[in-house]
């Protein structure tokens, strides 16, 4: 029926197979299979499939077929092929079919009436074995919601907005890190199974143009925190003001500086300290956008990083172009 050959369980009753499902002794698969898979009864004891040659005569839909011979009907399928291969040229011929051992003359067929055209089962299934979603919430569950509100400051439009995040996905314990990156700490691994982030987040401009509302200059930013039990990134934020170029008739120009600040968890800096001093990170960037035409951009970007590894700030440039089609 399908060639990726997903690995299946049949049951039979009173000598009839009654049920198709994904055999649970395959990894992942539990007792997954898609539609087509299980409905494979339905080929076995359908009645009104194809078993035989058969020419439509009448309108389509009309449901009036004819049966005819093999070489009737081969003789018909060959002058289909000529006349649209004359009126439309061989490409618009497509051959598609289950994969099978006989798939390479197929494939010959279709090159010799000079079609690429030709694609099989493979081309559109995965197959259950490899994406079965057998218990999907096992191992974790990650929940996110945001909300953002419209707001007017002396006639400018912003938003607020809150973020929050949730997950129950195990981790090293802050109790005692030290046992799983020391494997040999004569202590047991301390596993929380839930953490947490939350997020405020705004932009306001400060100068909105009256005659496109979507033109102005104004602030924006993101302050949020986590558990820090104990992770890369405790608490961090960003600020910055951007937005077009305010020198009439050049409002496709666009230009910003921001600022972030970024802090590992006090208990990881703490548990690493001996070996590796990590630091609150932080830096700037600033850029500027010149749009040369409606499609075509120059940008030059700047950005001075005092790093969380690293004891010397580091500064970045860059020149990039934007086209757009
Ligand atoms: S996933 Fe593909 S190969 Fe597996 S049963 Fe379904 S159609 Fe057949």
């Amino acid at each position: 029926m399908c060639s990726i050959r997903c690995p299946i369980k049949v049951s039979i009753k009173d000598g009839q197979a009654v049920l198709i499902e994904g055999n649970s002794h395959a990894a992942g698969m539990a007792t997954s299979l898609c539609p087509k898979g299980a409905a494979g009864i339905a080929l076995l004891n359908d009645s009104q499939r194809v078993q035989y040659p058969q020419i439509r005569e009448g309108q389509r839909g009309a449901g009036k077929w004819r049966r005819v011979s093999w070489d009737e009907a081969l003789d018909y399928t060959a002058a289909k092929i000529k006349a649209i291969t004359d009126q439309y040229g061989p490409e618009s011929l497509v051959l598609g079919e289950r994969f099978n051992l006989g798939t390479h003359v197929s494939q010959t067929f279709m090159n010799a009436l000079g079609s690429p055209n030709y694609f099989s089962h493979n081309a559109l299934c995965k197959g259950s074995s490899n994406t079965p979603l057998d218990k999907p919430f096992a191992n974790a569950v990650t929940f996110r919601g945001t909300v953002e509100f419209p707001f007017t400051i002396a006639g400018r439009s912003g938003h607020q907005g809150l973020v929050a995040l949730y997950s129950t996905k195990d981790g090293t314990e802050k109790d005692d890190p030290r046992d799983t990156l020391i494997p040999l700490w004569p202590k047991k691994v301390g596993i929380k199974n839930d953490r947490y982030y939350f997020a405020y987040t705004f932009d306001q401009y400060l100068y909105q143009s009256k005659e496109n509302p979507r033109e102005g200059f104004g602030l924006f930013g993101q302050f949020g925190i986590s558990d820090g039990n104990p992770n890369r990134l405790y608490w961090s934020g960003h600020v910055g003001v951007g937005g077009v170029d305010l020198i009439p008739c050049r409002s496709r120009n666009n230009l910003g500086v921001g600022y972030y600040y970024a802090a590992p968890s006090p208990d990881l800096k703490d548990l690493l300290a001996p070996v590796l001093r990590i630091r609150d990170e932080h830096g700037w960037e600033i850029f500027y956008n010149f749009a040369l035409t409606p499609w075509l951009s120059l940008g030059a970007d700047v950005q001075i990083i005092k790093p969380s590894l690293a004891s010397d700030t580091t500064v970045f440039s860059g020149l990039s172009t934007v086209i757009r089609f």
